[in-house]
């Protein structure tokens, strides 16, 4: 059995999982956000019942492979804090912490859609895009704790000539991301860049579920703005596909709900792909919300894999 955890901004999901992914004494408490000590706290009592098991956490955020410091924009008590050295001395057992997209990405090539392929490389459409590269069942460490961030660095950028006022409005402006950059995927990818997308395009505000739903009745100002986001993220995720050799790409988050837009995705990678495939590389994830769960859990059966 595994202790497993799975940290995001509002909640810590916690469960013992079985190696065949079956999980018991399932326990989901508010993450304390500002307050250190009670973060601590909060995952010290959930894991005491198994005082000498090694805890496996997936967590919204990275964590640095050569300092053990975390960065987590959403959860601004860890931020800066080396947090598996912090539970090892407040408890004396083992941690072991990855991103969570990452864990995603691990948890559906080992028990998901993924399942038997040795290049994966899965994708959020959340809120944001995410993403993690999982090779030959492992995940891969990053520069930094970094791999699998396909939704930053600037994509989105003018041309380097000046152009004319009418050719330059029709460029999709570089909105200031999160992150810091301008120009990100990420600006124009997730739910809200959607909307904002949508609004610059020359359409009304709309939620990303009801712009999806236009979409597929036709709607004419809908499909323009779904025209844009195809075109851009399927040029991102064609670059991807080519970097990583990806066999299969499990897509997880709300916007793969709209099970057309997994499929339109899937038809503008591959239409920008070096290689050919037979069927599709896009496909819905299968663990649903409890794949940050399973993928922390592969973190143990990892680490008993080694020994
Ligand atoms: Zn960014």
């Amino acid at each position: 059995m595994i202790l497993c955890a799975d940290i995001g901004g509002s909640f810590i999901d916690f469960a013992v999982v079985h190696p065949d992914g079956r999980t018991e004494h399932r326990r989901s408490v508010p993450t304390p956000l500002d307050n250190a000590p009670a973060f601590i706290g909060a995952l010290v009592a959930l894991c005491a019942p198994w005082p000498d098991m090694p805890l496996h956490i997936a967590i919204a955020g990275v964590e640095c492979p050569d300092t053990g410091i975390i960065r987590a924009a959403n959860i601004p008590c860890v931020q800066s804090l080396p947090l598996a050295a912090h539970l090892h001395r407040e408890t004396g057992r083992a941690v072991r912490i990855a991103n969570d997209a990452d864990c995603f990405a691990l948890a559906e090539a080992h028990f998901g859609i993924a399942r038997g392929h040795r290049n994966v490389f899965g994708v959020i459409l959340g809120t944001g895009i995410g993403g993690g590269f999982v090779l030959d069942g492992r995940i891969v460490p990053g520069l930094g704790g970094v791999t699998g961030e396909w939704g930053h660095a600037p994509v989105v950028i003018p041309p380097p000539a000046p152009l004319d006022q009418e050719a330059a409005e029709t460029l999709v402006p570089l909105f200031r991301c999160g992150c810091g950059i301008s120009g990100c995927l990420d600006t124009i990818a997730g739910a809200r860049a959607l909307e904002r997308l949508h609004l610059w395009a020359g359409g009304t505000p709309q939620t990303s579920r009801a712009i999806l739903e236009a979409w597929q009745t036709g709607d004419r100002q809908a499909g323009r703005t779904l025209d844009i986001w195809l075109s851009y993220m399927g040029a991102g995720l064609a670059h991807v596909i080519n970097v990583t050799g990806s066999t299969i790409v499990p897509v997880a988050g709300g916007l793969s709900n709209a099970h057309a837009l997994v499929d339109a995705l899937d038809e503008a990678v591959r239409a920008r792909i070096l290689t050919t495939t037979s069927g599709p590389l896009l496909k819905r994830a299968a663990l649903g919300a409890d794949a940050g769960l399973l993928g922390a859990a592969c973190l143990g059966l990892d680490i008993r894999a080694q020994e």
